[in-house]
């Protein structure tokens, strides 16, 4: 794996820079899939983690290798989403300055969320591009240093130590179906993975709204995508054209990615709540692939429910029948 911006000792250095401040989750067992394929299918339980993602495991660590006088200085982000409150929330816990540039669109709650963390917010432009601009600004005025979402070595190694976990919790494992967006999760899980248990499939998956590292993957160079509205709102958003990272990693290492639609994204939701978990759209896409048959369920199969953070109305409306983002 030499040329790859992570290597297993950067992800096994990770876990021990960010293991007072990160919870190890567990791995849950999926009884009705596992009847059904007649391979144990087990569920990675990230939506359990502190600040309901793991996206505090990249976030954790790309801030705690931070030089101390850079450090001391702060850190923004323009994610609002579960980055954003990663963030915010291991800036917290280092006891510095986190800025969160958020455009005007944000609704009032998520701006409350993350205000509740401590975290500083500044409101500007009409669309997440302009607030990205703002950050910019930010980190160079103010001395704070950006730590993006996904694309960024440390962020990848932090959310690899999710791998490192399910390697250990299921060192038979065959199959690993991993969400996929930026893919700092599928990259980091697959180089500890692919690192511990050369012989395990990594599959990304995603919603066929807007795939953006799926059509990159497809076209051989980072691509942009028209994104549409979607239940899984945390994988929406494009890789960047100048990916340095995440999209090298997931070319030389996914053995694949698979789209999942609208309504079976919400099949899924509705069959994890009977399980008695409740997910986010973003989170569900694996027991997706598996329950419309999409991938080949070499077991013993691990899915990962990487976040929790679902708008409790849309879940409401979900449960009771929506198959899709739109309110019925
Ligand atoms: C960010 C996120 C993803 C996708 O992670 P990437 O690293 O962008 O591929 C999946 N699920 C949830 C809940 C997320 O917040």
């Amino acid at each position: 794996m030499t040329g790859l911006a992570v290597a297993l000792d950067d992800i096994l250095a990770a876990r021990d820079r960010i293991a007072e401040r990160v919870r190890r989750t567990s791995l849950l067992s999926d009884p009705v899939l596992t009847d059904r394929f007649g391979v144990p299918v087990a569920m990675k339980a990230e939506h359990r983690q502190e600040t309901g993602s793991f996206k505090l495991r990249g976030a954790s660590n790309a801030l705690l290798s931070l030089p101390p006088e850079r450090l001391a200085r702060g850190v923004v982000t323009a994610s609002t989403g579960n980055h954003g409150r990663a963030l915010a929330h291991a800036a917290r816990l280092a006891g510095v300055r986190a800025v969160v540039c958020l455009s005007r669109l944000v609704p009032a709650n998520k701006i409350a969320a993350i205000a509740a963390l401590g975290a500083e917010l500044r409101i500007a432009g009409a669309s997440q591009d302009e607030a990205m601009a703002e950050v910019a600004r930010a980190a160079v005025g103010d001395g704070l240093t950006a730590i993006p979402p996904f694309d960024d070595p440390a962020v990848v190694a932090g959310q690899g130590t999710l791998g490192l976990e399910i390697a250990e919790d299921c060192p038979e494992a065959a199959t690993v179906l991993v969400p996929l967006s930026g893919g700092g999760l599928a990259a980091g899980v697959a180089v500890a993975v692919k690192a511990l248990r050369p012989g395990a499939k990594v599959i990304g998956v995603t919603m066929e709204t807007g795939a953006a590292m799926a059509a990159s993957l497809a076209a051989g160079r980072p691509v942009e995508v028209v994104e549409g509205p979607s239940l899984a709102d945390s994988l929406g958003g494009g890789i960047g054209l100048e990916n340095r990272v995440t999209f090298p990693i997931c070319r030389a290492l996914l053995d694949g990615a698979v789209l999942v639609s609208e309504a079976e994204i919400a099949a899924a939701i509705r069959h994890l709540v009977a399980l008695g978990e409740t997910v986010e759209g973003a989170a569900a896409v694996g027991t997706a692939a598996l329950l419309a048959g999409k991938v080949r369920a070499t077991g013993p199969v691990v899915t990962i429910l990487s976040g929790g953070n679902i708008d409790p109305a849309l879940h409401a409306r979900i449960l009771a029948g929506a198959n899709g983002p739109e309110a019925a």
